[in-house]
């Protein structure tokens, strides 16, 4: 069994967890599941090639003592606080083992023929020397209105016709929930492919010849989760992302899902609407619902489903949600059956989430914590 759970690497933006929970739903759904497949733990993955990243750095008023790298890791620890920080530790997507993944696997597809170094056509900020990209708009990096067409060496995919950027197999998920949309929307993408970047921070490309370009970080954060993968012998890499997300990253990642056996797939989630904490809060005091019980409600149960219910939960659904696992939690058996357990973890390995709809199955799985006791509930080992 070498399937492991890891979550697609979060943009490091201003916020922390405990104010936005809903950016670590992927990360929560994958420590469940590894937990479940009794794998990990394993590092939760951050982005911090951004540019919105490279203008905070700019801006910031420390940016000559305090270094980016040095920045993106302090923003990232203050991001559990005041919560612990996680126990598999974090990745970036600049980390040496990704960098370095990075560039074994792009040689390799140049050598190949499959990605080319070629003068090509950009769009260039006329003012910072940004490069916006194969289409004029206005520069993010400066707000300066006009770009000028210039041609630069390039990192580049010119997929032949035909070839799909997202396949079913591509997804991590039983057969009769294939997203059609998300395949279709995912194709929509030009022909040729700019994989290098303008960006402060990321992956240097210089060891290509590419010098002042970073790998765009839409590949490398496919390379962080089989990074990650490598580091845990794990040939089977889940990445959890929303399907928004897939549908912006996928072509870019198409050469990158790969590498000597490993395989990447997505596991794709809805969103969880946490930011409804008063009508959370009160439905709990109405089902009696006590803050343990609560606590593992929204960063436990509410992960699982989000796998299942993938166009996103809604706030209507919570009080049924919560009512639902209110009576899983009362069902928990003394000590979970292990032909339970081991059919469990045979679905969670495929991607089968349809089981944490099922309140005999779901009380097998939820975790012993201590403490965790409803309300009006007999504390354990008081009978
Ligand atoms: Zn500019």
């Amino acid at each position: 069994m070498n399937v492991v759970y890891i979550n697609g690497p979060v943009q490091n933006g201003p916020f922390t967890i405990a104010d936005r929970p809903g950016k670590a739903a992927g990360i929560r759904a994958a420590q469940a599941l590894n937990a479940l497949l009794g794998a990990g733990p394993l590092p939760h993955l951050w982005n911090t090639v951004t540019l919105a990243g490279d203008l905070r750095h700019r801006e910031a008023p420390d940016r000559d003592t305090v270094g980016r790298q040095e920045r993106e890791l302090g923003a990232i620890a203050a991001k559990y606080e005041p919560g612990p920080a996680p126990v598999g530790g974090v990745l970036t997507d600049t980390a040496p083992a990704v960098a370095d993944l990075a560039l074994e696997m792009t040689e390799r597809l140049l050598l190949q023929g499959s990605l080319m170094v070629i003068p090509a056509a950009v769009q260039i900020c006329a003012r910072c020397g940004h490069m916006t990209g194969a289409v004029a708009h206005a520069c993010q990096a400066c707000g300066h209105q006009r770009t000028r067409t210039a041609t630069r060496r390039l990192l580049v995919w010119d997929r032949p016709p035909d070839t799909p950027v997202l396949a079913r197999e591509d997804l991590h998920a039983h057969q009769a929930r294939t997203p059609h949309h998300l395949l279709t929307i995912a194709q929509n993408v030009p022909q040729r492919l700019i994989l290098s970047r303008t960006r402060d921070l990321g992956i240097s490309l210089a060891p290509l010849g590419l010098e002042g370009l970073v790998l765009d970080p839409r590949a490398g954060l496919h390379i962080a989760v089989l990074a990650a993968a490598a580091c845990h012998r794990a040939e089977r890499p889940a990445m959890t992302v929303t399907e928004n997300a897939a549908a912006n990253v996928a072509a870019y990642g198409a050469l990158f899902r790969q590498h000597d056996g490993t395989r990447l797939r997505y596991a794709l989630h809805g969103r969880i609407p946490y930011d409804d904490t008063a009508t959370l809060q009160r439905l709990c005091e109405v089902h009696r619902v006590g803050p343990p019980l609560r606590e593992l409600f929204l960063t436990w149960f509410l992960p699982l489903c989000s796998l299942h219910i993938r166009a996103g939960i809604t706030p209507a659904q919570l009080p049924a949600l919560l009512k639902f696992w209110r009576r899983a939690h009362l069902a928990r058996p003394d000590a979970p059956a292990s032909d339970a357990l081991t059919e469990l973890r045979h679905r969670v390995t495929a991607g089968d989430m349809r089981w944490v709809m099922n309140i005999q199955t779901l009380a097998q799985a939820i975790p012993k914590s201590p403490g965790i006791h409803g309300a009006d509930e007999e504390p354990e080992g008081a009978s």
